[in-house]
C-alpha cells in the first residue's frame, strides 16, 4: 500500500497519466578508461507497485486534467509575469518598457443576444442574466453568416501572424525608420492567448512590449512609448487582412472586428484600482491558456469522427450549427488545407492557444526543465551524490493512459503534492 501511494503521489494529482512498460538501468563509467563499471540503479516497470511507470499527462486543459492544467496555468502565469516585471532570466528593466494589453475580436457575423455595456436591453428586448444560455446565440439564426464565422476561426492564426508583421511596420513608420533600420533600434515582443467568445468566435488577448534592439535586455529608444505602441496597434489591426479564399463565387476577406481594446499596463506600484496591473494581465492570460472551446461548445472537447455524433451531444443549437457548417465545408477539396473536420470540435481554430515571440520572456520548456532539475537535485540529496558520469540504458513502450478504478480511488485520498499549493489563484 505505501508503495502504490508513493507512486501515485508522484503524479501530483494527474488523473490521466501515461503508462509505460520498460526498464532503465544506470551504470557508472570510469572517466579515465571510459569503461562501464558498477550497476548503480535498475528500474523495471513490472516491479513498480502499479505494474507500470506512470508519467504525468501534462495536458493544458482544465476539463481534461485539472492537476496538469493547474501546473500549466502557473507556468504560463510566471512566463507572462517575467516578461512584464523580469525574473527567470529576464532583467527587471522590462517593467519600464512600454507595454500594453490588447484584445482583438472577430467581426460581426450577424447580431447575437448580448448584454450591452450601456446597460440597455438586448436587441431582442430582454435583459439577459449574466449566465443566460441565449447569450452569444444569433437573433436570426437563418441569416447568421455561419460560413464566414467558421472560416474566420480557421484564418485567425494567419491573421495574427500577418498582424505582427504589420505592427512592426507601423511602429517603424511612427519612429521615422525603414523596416530594415528599425531592427537596429527596437523590437516588438508579445505573448498572446486565444479565447472563445460565447458566439463561438476566437478572440486574442495579447501583451505587447517595445524593447531595444536586443529585446528585453536593452532599453527601448527614447521615442518608444505606450501611446505610440497603442497607435501603431490600432493602425495595424485596422489594416490587416487575409484574403484570396473564394467559395462558390463568394470572396472571403478576413479582418479583425472593430472592437479593439488597447490599454497600457502599469506596474503594481502604480495600481490606483482602475489601472490594468501586471498581475491581473498575467492571471488573465494564464487562465485562458488552460481552456479550449468549452465556453461555446460545452461538453464537446474531442475531435468528431462522424457528424452523426453531434445528435448525441448536449450542446447549443448555435454550436451544433457552427460544427455542421464546418463539417460541410470540410468536404471541399479546395479547403482541405484548413482541416475543417479535424478541428470542427474547436470551431475550426487550429492555432496554438498561447504563443509568444521568441524574445518576450522565458519558455514553458525552460520552466519545466528547471523543475525537473530541482527534483533531480532533491532526489540526489536524498540518495547521496550522483557520480559524475553515468551510462544509461533505457527502453520504454507506451502501454496506455489513465488510472484503474482502484488507483483512482487511492489517488483521490492523497493530499495535493508538495509544491502545487500555496500560489495565488486568480479570478
Ligand atoms: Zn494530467
Ligand atoms: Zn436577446
Amino acid at each position: 500500500m505505501p508503495g502504490i501511494l508513493r507512486q501515485l503521489s508522484g503524479l501530483g494529482g494527474c488523473t490521466h497519466p501515461i503508462r509505460l512498460d520498460g526498464h532503465r538501468t544506470e551504470y557508472d563509467v570510469d572517466t579515465r578508461t571510459g569503461e562501464i563499471g558498477n550497476l548503480l540503479h535498475h528500474l523495471d516497470s513490472s516491479d513498480l507497485p502499479a505494474g507500470q511507470l506512470l508519467v504525468r499527462c501534462n495536458n493544458r486543459r482544465t476539463n481534461r486534467c485539472p492537476a496538469c492544467a493547474e501546473v500549466y496555468r502557473r507556468d504560463t502565469f510566471h512566463l507572462i509575469t517575467s516578461g512584464l516585471r523580469g525574473g527567470k532570466g529576464i532583467p527587471e528593466q522590462v517593467g519600464a518598457h512600454p507595454r500594453v494589453f490588447a484584445t482583438f475580436t472577430a467581426p460581426s457575423f450577424g447580431p447575437v443576444h448580448n448584454r450591452p455595456s450601456s446597460g440597455r436591453p438586448c436587441r431582442c428586448g430582454d435583459r439577459h442574466d449574466q449566465d443566460a444560455p441565449a447569450l452569444g446565440s444569433p437573433l436570426h439564426p437563418d441569416t447568421y453568416d455561419y460560413e464566414a464565422a467558421v472560416l474566420w476561426n480557421a484564418h485567425a492564426g494567419p491573421l495574427w501572424r500577418r498582424f505582427s508583421i504589420y505592427l512592426r511596420r507601423e511602429v517603424a513608420k511612427r519612429a521615422g525608420l525603414t523596416q530594415r533600420r528599425f531592427r537596429e533600434y527596437a523590437r516588438v515582443s508579445f505573448a498572446k492567448v486565444a479565447e472563445y467568445q460565447k458566439r463561438g468566435a476566437v478572440h486574442f488577448h495579447a501583451v505587447v512590449r517595445l524593447d531595444g534592439p536586443d529585446g528585453g535586455d536593452t532599453p527601448p529608444p527614447t521615442w518608444a512609448s505606450a501611446e505610440l505602441l497603442t497607435d501603431a496597434i490600432e493602425a495595424a489591426a485596422a489594416k490587416v487582412h487575409v484574403d484570396g479564399l473564394v467559395i462558390d463565387g463568394r470572396t472571403h476577406t478576413f479582418t479583425f472586428g472593430r472592437q479593439l481594446d488597447v490599454r497600457a499596463i502599469r506596474s503594481a506600484d502604480f495600481n490606483g484600482g482602475q489601472e490594468l496591473t501586471e498581475r491581473a494581465v498575467a492571471a488573465y492570460i494564464a487562465k485562458y491558456a488552460t481552456k479550449g472551446a468549452e465556453t461555446a461548445t460545452g461538453a464537446l472537447d474531442r475531435p468528431l469522427r462522424f457528424v452523426a455524433e453531434l445528435a448525441q451531444l448536449d450542446i447549443s443549437d448555435h454550436a451544433r450549427r457552427l460544427i455542421r457548417t464546418a463539417w460541410a465545408l470540410g468536404a471541399r477539396k479546395d479547403l482541405a488545407h484548413l482541416r475543417l473536420r479535424a478541428w470542427a470540435h474547436m470551431l475550426c481554430f487550429r492555432g496554438h492557444f498561447s504563443t509568444k515571440s521568441r524574445r518576450y520572456s522565458t519558455t514553458l520548456g525552460a520552466l519545466r526543465d528547471a523543475r525537473a532539475d530541482w527534483r533531480r537535485a532533491q532526489a540526489a540529496t536524498a540518495n547521496g551524490p550522483a557520480p559524475e558520469t553515468t551510462y544509461v540504458l533505457a527502453h520504454w513502450v507506451f502501454a496506455g493512459t489513465g488510472l484503474s478504478d482502484a488507483e483512482t480511488w487511492l489517488a483521490a485520498s492523497l493530499e495535493p503534492a508538495p509544491g502545487t499549493e500555496g500560489e495565488p489563484t486568480h479570478g
